[in-house]
């Protein structure tokens, strides 16, 4: 067998009310706590129960909540100084991808002294860090289970800072605070979630490994028999907790056998065009699987069963119709949850396509894991196919 390495968070609770429970962890977070957030999260109600809690346990709180989708270099700068004025002995990052990506930054730079611009990049950041959990209010990112933080720089660029030491202490997932999550949230971070899945179970990454697939079967399974029931039944907890849990499995899974060319493809969407992770990614997926197929064909026939346990193939089934099936499954999973599956319903026209093309080509970190070779002409066509 290959020699693999797998690294996670250290601790998790799992549970609905447990992140009123925060300070459980109080022994960890110590005296003066940065809570990092949004501000829809705050109007929401989501926060309060957390601060009160924190409170109650004799836990000083300051609150920064100017966290934005797609995090600007500014807004991570300005979390990490926040952390080191209070003198933060811990960061709590609370909310959606963003929200927990700034705040293993901030507990970074806070608690080492780095400096950003020597972070960028794989095993670069060194820490130590501040003391730091995490509590996602989306199903999606699995940022909580993950050494990655991705963050806008000039002309929109996306750069990712990638170690083991921004994984946190302890996730805390709550099903309850993903209850309010709209229906096109739901949909596009849980495809989002999907994918992670998937490309960690085909990825070519040297790292793929026999914990990463396991979690990823068991990560689709959860998400798939879920998704569709969070989307039209946002109240459902057992929808939302199947969600949540299969997330972070996807997570697990992908940050130690790590995504591919739907990711490297999506980034220029999200990037330049502002559209969310999650739909950037649920855009180009079965265009990208169509372009994979010759070569992680026989993996996605694995996955099939998982995913779609209703698609009636028979053990004659040949493994390219399945792969086949499964690949117009998906594509039509996209449609029924409600996401747009052209680019040009999101803003993008035939005009940007070389110039997208040429981005995706940056995202070499991610482009290596690939079952197949992209070239600048193959992402053009992807793009193509999927306009
Ligand atoms: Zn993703």
């Amino acid at each position: 067998m290959a020699p693999f390495t797998f690294n996670t968070t250290a601790g998790l609770a799992f549970g609905a009310g447990t992140a009123a429970r925060i300070a459980d962890h109080a022994g960890l977070l110590g005296e003066r706590v940065l809570l990092v957030t949004d501000k829809g999260l705050v109007a929401a109600g989501l926060v309060e129960p957390v601060v009160q809690n924190l409170k109650s346990a004799g836990i000083a709180v300051e609150i920064f909540d100017d966290v934005a989708a797609d995090p600007a270099r500014s807004i991570v700068m300005a979390a990490a100084e926040r952390a080191s004025e209070m003198k933060a002995t811990g960061v709590i990052g609370l909310g959606g991808g963003s929200s927990l990506d700034v705040a293993k930054i901030a507990a970074l730079l806070s608690g080492s002294g780095e400096n950003l611009d020597d972070a960028w990049g794989v095993g670069n950041a060194k820490g130590p860090r501040l003391p730091l959990v995490l509590i996602p209010t989306t199903a999606g990112t699995g940022s909580e289970v993950t050494p990655i933080s991705i963050v806008t720089v000039e002309e929109d660029e996306k750069r990712g800072v990638v170690s083991p030491v921004i994984l946190p202490d302890v996730a805390i997932l709550d099903p309850e605070l993903t209850l309010g999550l709209p229906a096109h949230v739901t949909a596009a971070t849980g495809v989002d979630a999907m994918v992670h899945a998937i490309e960690a179970y085909t990825s070519k990454s040297a790292n793929n490994n026999p914990l990463s697939r396991a979690l990823a079967i068991e990560a689709l399974t959860l998400l798939s028999a879920n998704i569709e029931r969070a989307v039209e039944q946002g109240d459902d907890i057992d929808a939302r907790s199947g969600m949540l849990l299969g997330s972070m499995l996807a997570g697990q899974a992908f940050a130690n056998s790590p995504v591919a060319a739907v990711h490297a493809l999506a980034y220029p969407i999200g990037g330049r065009f502002h559209v969310p992770h999650g739909l950037s990614n649920a855009l180009v997926l079965p265009h990208v699987l169509r372009f994979n197929a010759p070569a992680a064909g026989g993996a996605y026939a694995e996955l099939a069963p998982h995913v779609f346990p209703s698609l009636g193939l028979g053990p004659a089934t040949a493994t390219q119709d399945i792969t086949a099936q499964f690949i117009e499954e998906i594509a039509d999973l996209n449609k029924r949850l409600g996401l747009q599956t052209k680019l040009r319903e999101v803003g993008i026209t035939e005009n940007d396509l070389p110039r997208m093309a040429s981005d995706a080509m940056k995202q070499t970190r991610l482009l290596v894991n690939n079952p197949r070779e992209v070239s600048e002409q193959d992402a053009f066509d992807i793009y193509r196919a999927a306009y």
